[in-house]
């Protein structure tokens, strides 16, 4: 069988064997209900509660202040209904970006429509926030500014120190959708002034549909699901101790190996990166030059379709994504794209390489070998590209 190439790791990615290992034995020996008084319910608890202090270690925070969710989603809507409902009597307006994830963006969206006022911040054309913009826009009404740190399409590292700062000096709750970024680059609550960052499990090589809400100590928030008493108040449901586990053990060892892991993954990413802007003419790389995640690599080719240059890759064995996994069933072309100036017609050339744990120079090597061989094979059926071709006659 052909070798599976597998370059969609910003999407997802793999579940690690270590972490398999402690699922196992929870979904065998530890089944209990954590809320029991029994012990093997207790066991359950136990090692839910060790799970919660290795993830608050990890992040600089305390084992109370985690509030175990679904996953990124679900941890960024309750950062956002959560605060919004809780703080509505101080004032209704958050700030935010026009590059949040969509959890973040359709939460907003949704507040629109309850009477609330949703400022979407500019970013320039590698995806930065504009910092004069956010100053400018917060009033006493502000409640809330919801950063993401690393976007997940291209890679754009935000200045979250600095926007900390800011919402510390102005009072105003800071939340950050960390997905992206913890296990590739440190992330510290602390030194980021930081009252909430979401984070997700199965990109950082553990289960799907777990993950996190960090809530500092103090946080005016509300629940968004109600029923029984767990997660402090914040997030009734029987918790998925399985789940917590392995995300526990996941997250430990994706922020230790973060530095070394951190230095492999930008040489391959930059090697790939040499290798295609050498290969392939009219190609653009998206993001920030340096302040982009290590493995994150998006370009747009010029005179193809993102979507047909996927499935030719399928073809070759190798995944990998159009601008966001998220909006590939659209035609629209990505909200990201369009707000870092990119045209309509280059951003639907786009293709989104995202490098992991399992990604090796082979791979790099195998890429730089058939990407611009299939890059050549559709341009040569693009009309696009052939009255181009004419015109630089
Ligand atoms: C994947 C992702 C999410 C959603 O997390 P899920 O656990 O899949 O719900 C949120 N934000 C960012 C930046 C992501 O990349």
């Amino acid at each position: 069988m052909k070798k599976l190439i597998y370059l969609d790791n910003n999407a997802t990615t793999p579940v690690r064997p270590e972490v398999v290992e402690v699922m196992d034995f929870c979904h065998t020996e530890c089944f209990g209900n954590p809320s029991t008084v029994y012990s093997f319910g207790r066991n359950a608890k136990r090692v839910m509660d060790e799970s919660r202090e290795k993830i608050a270690r990890m992040i600089d925070a305390s084992k109370d202040e985690i509030v175990f969710t679904s996953g990124g989603t679900e941890a960024d809507n309750l950062a956002v209904f959560g605060i919004a409902k809780a703080n509505k009597d101080k004032g209704k307006h958050i700030i935010t970006s026009k590059i949040e994830h969509h959890a973040v963006i359709n939460s907003c969206k949704a507040l629109e429509k309850d009477g609330f006022e949703i400022t979407y911040l500019d970013v320039d054309k590698y995806g930065i926030v504009n910092l004069e913009q956010l100053e400018r826009t917060i009033k006493k009404e502000t409640i809330l500014i919801s950063i993401m740190h690393a976007n997940n399409e291209i890679g754009t590292i935000e200045p979250i120190a600095e926007i900390g700062k800011i919402a510390k000096k102005h009072k105003i709750y800071f939340h950050s959708d960390t997905v992206q970024s913890i296990g590739k680059i440190n992330v510290d609550v602390k030194e980021m002034n930081l009252d909430m960052i979401s984070i997700s499990s199965h990109k950082l090589y553990g289960p799907k549909g777990i993950g996190c809400l960090y809530v500092k100590k103090g946080t005016r928030i509300k629940p968004i699901l109600y029923g029984g008493e767990q997660e402090h108040h914040l997030r009734a449901g029987t918790e998925n101790v399985p789940g917590i586990a392995g995300f526990g053990r996941a997250m430990e060892l994706a922020v230790t190996e973060t530095d070394k892991e951190n230095k492999r993954l930008t040489r391959l990413r930059d090697m790939l990166q040499e290798g295609l802007a050498k290969r392939i003419m009219h190609i653009i790389f998206n993001g920030h030059p340096t302040e982009r995640l290590p493995g994150t690599l998006n370009c747009a080719i010029q005179f193809i379709e993102g979507e047909s240059l996927i499935l030719k890759l399928d073809d070759l064995g190798i995944c990998a994504s159009t601008g966001s996994a998220c909006s590939s069933a659209s035609l629209e072309p990505s909200h990201v794209l369009m707000a870092i100036g990119l045209p309509h017609e280059i951003a639907h050339g786009s293709l989104r390489l995202s490098l992991g744990r399992d990604t090796t120079d082979e791979d790099i090597d195998y890429v730089l070998d058939v990407l611009p061989k299939a890059v050549e094979e559709l341009r040569a059926f693009s009309p696009l590209y052939k009255e181009f071709l004419k015109k630089g006659k």
